[in-house]
């Protein structure tokens, strides 16, 4: 068992949350260990779609450089091609101007952005353990972390323990935090290249027959796809001839020539697939000398797209407290329990709309997309959920939060 010098802070889970919060701290002269269990950062198929008002908390927490060093391209236009919308109406939403100053939303290769996070907390002067296995985590007032490398047994006794390992929840499920999950249905992911003839700067994303469709374009014709669909088909692209089931999946009659520009793709890293969760922590995601961040602190439905924002948001929120004040204790944190358990409620909240409206299937749901589509033509204010993926929760008006609007919305098919 070795015992190095102890650590400010032990951060275990090196993604986007874990490997900004390692960045944030040691920039801040917080000694760090960042503890992560890939032995190289791969393709995990996570979220590679960072809404504005995520860039801006990038920005805030000093990592944008490594998301314009991995490759991220900026996305300008949404376009919705849907069975609900017709050929007419079809417009692009330009996305630059939601947030002034800050451009449309980024996509990027997740891992690639992970492991230059990780070299700049390193350059920093955190130290990165990557392949540590079998954390174990003993909370209190000088919290016991222990853990496993091909070197051996480790422990170390830090002043504080960061838990995000995301939704494995590796450090929450040792500290007793419980979540409350629900599943609207399931979903797929994949990278592909070769996709010339698709626009590069326009993402989309629509509903037809028992699939929904996202492609977010990466440049130089590369796209990571994704697929919503109904759980009683959660098998259907797995197993042999998945990833072929996959991208046929796109032959559709709402996308330009028949979603040809993606069918033909080649796929360019691994199918993953995955029962969509939203996950509401039952009490606070801490205790004595435990804190969690990102995912593993509770996450809404991936549907929405601002799990990669709130990760980063968390990481800041609790870097500046600890940054800003000598007091680790839980009780330093209320206030990032606070807005952290208001924002998960809106984009619950939101995610459930989103599902709603764009994940059910059939002739009742078409019908519903078109009448929704309908009022949000004639009143602005219908589109509030829309803002919620591009500028942050609490800038978005309250109402569209209430009962008294999902009731509106969904009123002739209630
Ligand atoms: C398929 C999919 C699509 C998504 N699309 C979007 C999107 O377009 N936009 C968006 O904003 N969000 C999206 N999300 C959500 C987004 O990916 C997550 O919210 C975000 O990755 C959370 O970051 P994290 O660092 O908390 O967790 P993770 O990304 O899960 O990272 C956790 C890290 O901890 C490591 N780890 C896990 N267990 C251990 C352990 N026991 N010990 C040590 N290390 C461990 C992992 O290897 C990983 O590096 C999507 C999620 C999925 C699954």
């Amino acid at each position: 068992m070795t015992r190095p010098e102890q650590p400010d802070v032990v951060i275990v889970g090196g993604g986007i949350a874990g490997a900004s919060a390692a960045c944030k701290l040691t920039a801040g002269g917080v000694s760090v260990v960042l503890l992560e269990k890939q032995d190289a950062y791969r393709d995990l198929v996570r979220g590679e779609w960072l809404a504005p008002w995520g860039i801006r908390e990038a920005q805030r927490l000093g990592v944008d450089d490594c998301f314009s060093a991995g490759g991220a391209w900026e996305i300008r236009e949404w376009m919705t091609w849907d069975e609900a919308v017709t050929e007419d109406e079809v417009e692009a939403v330009d996305m630059t101007r939601f947030i002034p100053g800050i451009g449309g939303p980024m996509s990027f290769p997740h891992h690639a952005v992970c492991e230059l996070m990780a070299e700049q907390a390193v350059a920093g002067g955190a130290r990165l353990v990557m392949d540590a296995a079998r954390i174990g985590v003993v909370p209190g007032e000088r919290p016991v972390v222990t853990y496993r490398t091909p070197e051996g047994e480790h422990e170390l006794r830090p002043r504080l323990v960061i838990g995000a390992t995301g939704r494995g929840c590796t450090v929450g499920r040792q500290i007793g935090v419980t979540m409350r999950n629900s599943m609207h249905h399931w979903g797929g992911g994949m990278m592909v290249e070769g996709m010339d003839g698709w626009p590069p700067d326009v993402q989309a994303m629509g509903t037809e027959g028992d699939v929904m469709f996202m492609v977010f374009p990466q440049g130089y014709g590369r796209a990571r796809l994704y697929l919503n669909f109904p759980t009683v088909n959660k098998h259907r692209y797995r197993g042999p001839g998945g990833v072929e089931r996959f991208l046929a999946a796109y032959e559709l009659k709402c996308l330009p020539d028949r979603g040809k520009a993606v069918t033909e793709a080649t796929p360019a890293g691994p199918l993953s697939v995955w029962p969509s969760v939203s996950s509401v922590p039952e009490g606070p995601p801490l205790t004595e000398g435990v804190v969690l961040i990102g995912d593993e602190a509770g996450n809404a439905d991936t549907v929405l797209g601002t799990g990669l924002s709130c990760a980063m948001r968390d990481s800041r929120t609790v870097c500046d407290i600890l940054l800003d004040s000598a007091d680790w204790s839980p009780s330093a944190f209320a206030p990032y329990v606070e807005e952290r358990g208001s924002r998960l409620e809106r984009l619950d909240f939101g995610a459930s709309i989103i599902s709603r409206l764009h994940v059910e299937f059939g002739p009742a749901a078409v019908e519903r997309r078109r009448r929704v589509r309908r009022l949000m033509a004639r009143n602005f204010a219908a589109q509030v959920t829309g803002l919620l993926n591009m500028v942050a929760p609490e800038d978005v008006p309250e109402f569209g939060f209430s009962e008294f609007f999902a009731e509106r919305l969904f009123r002739e098919t209630a």
